[in-house]
């Protein structure tokens, strides 16, 4: 079966097979230097002033986020069910909270969120998907941030990047906390998420809050190599063979541009047999298509060609179907999948097979290296 889903996403074999060792105990001079040397590259994928790594899913450094660097009142943009989870968090933790709510097809705007900050002025903090997974759609969070803190330069930004780090270039200038979990771009199993700190995160997060989620007590361990609490050594094992592997390879920008082009190839080719994309603005970590027979195309794609790809949550059950771009695919996979598409198109009678789909993703993916060859 290939695993298309936009989280929890393939383990690539060498990553498997760096995590099959023994388990080694946490608080030894081993298993410190392996997390100096993951946490070095971990800065490297971030670009913020401090990274710490939690033994949980990704809700865990979302809720860490809130509960640690906002006091007051949290700004949250609902567009699809990541996002509500935030305006819950903050809830559920005694904070006040202002949710800018929309369809999951459409992006909040900078303006939206201008009004927002001026007419709250006890909002402390802002928290938002980079890539909001429930209908694969970007917010414009680096504009967003910038205009938050040209409004107030205390407003913590929180950019929830599950789907977005390892997937695309973050410019963090004006982000406080940018937050990564395992089970996604970084092609791990699921238990580990990562938050990157600005030096005014660190900050405003003091004496901390909470107890396993107080991120004072982690950001003091961790710059010294250790963790606060058993660490989640395997996952750490294989995060360092991830990150080692694109930095050996042709590094970060390599896996942006394959991750970028695959996204756009896939969405033309769908649109050529006649899919439409549903999101305003869609994502790169995934192509998400509305269709009346979501159900029945991800039915097919399964029994039929292996493929299992991810459908819709609440309103949007059986409205959707998602398919991941996030990690290290293979060419040829990603094709199949298109290819599949169609096929199933056919199948349900919506079209007859003559090969768009992979002709179009062809085209679009290798259209660069075709145009430099035919300049030779
Ligand atoms: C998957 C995901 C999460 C976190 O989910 P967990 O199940 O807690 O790991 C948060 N935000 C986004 C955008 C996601 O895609």
């Amino acid at each position: 079966m290939l695993l298309f889903t936009p989280g929890p996403t393939p383990v690539p074999e060498f990553v498997r097979v760096a995590m099959a060792g023994e388990t080694i105990h946490h608080r030894t001079p081993e298993f410190e230097a392996i997390f100096a040397e993951t946490r070095e590259l971990l800065f490297k994928l971030f670009n913020t002033d401090e990274v710490i790594m939690l033994a949980s899913s990704g809700t865990g450094a979302m809720e860490a986020a809130v509960i640690n660097l906002c006091n007051d009142t949290l700004l949250s943009v609902n567009s699809g069910k990541f996002g509500e989870r935030f305006g819950k968090i903050a809830v559920a933790s005694g904070l006040k909270n202002v949710e800018i709510k929309h369809d999951w097809d459409t992006p909040v705007t900078v303006e939206e969120i201008i009004a927002a900050v001026k007419e709250n002025p006890s909002i402390d903090a802002l928290a938002i998907q980079v890539s909001e997974s429930a209908g694969g759609l970007r917010h414009p969070v680096e504009e967003i941030a910038k205009a938050v803190k040209e409004i107030n330069p205390e407003i913590m930004v929180i950019a929830d990047g599950i789907t977005a780090v390892g997937v695309e270039r973050i410019d963090v200038e004006n982000i406080d906390c940018l937050i990564a979990g395992s089970q996604k771009a970084l092609m791990l199993p699921p238990g580990l998420a990562i938050l990157g700190l600005s030096n005014a995160a660190i900050e405003k997060v003091g004496s901390g809050k909470g107890y396993y989620l107080n991120l004072a007590s982690e950001i003091k361990k961790q710059s010294q190599n250790t963790t606060a609490y058993t660490a989640a050594t395997t996952l750490i094992i294989g995060l360092g063979a991830v990150l080692k592997h694109i930095d050996a390879g042709e590094g970060l920008g390599k896996l942006y541009c394959d991750t970028a082009r695959r996204a756009k190839a896939c969405r033309f080719a769908l649109e050529a047999i006649g899919l439409h994309s549903y999101p305003q603005t869609p994502a790169r970590s995934m192509t998400t298509i509305d269709d009346e027979n979501a159900s029945e195309i991800r039915k097919i794609l399964k029994e039929d060609f292996g493929v299992n790809v991810a459908g819709g949550q609440d309103h949007l059950k059986g409205k959707i179907f998602r398919i991941n771009q996030m990690g290290l695919i293979e060419t040829y996979e990603i094709i199949g999948v298109v290819n599949a598409v169609e096929l199933a198109l056919a199948k349900l009678g919506r079209r007859e097979f003559d090969g768009t789909a992979s002709r179009v993703f062809t085209e679009t993916y290798f259209k660069t290296m075709l145009e430099k060859s035919r300049e030779k």
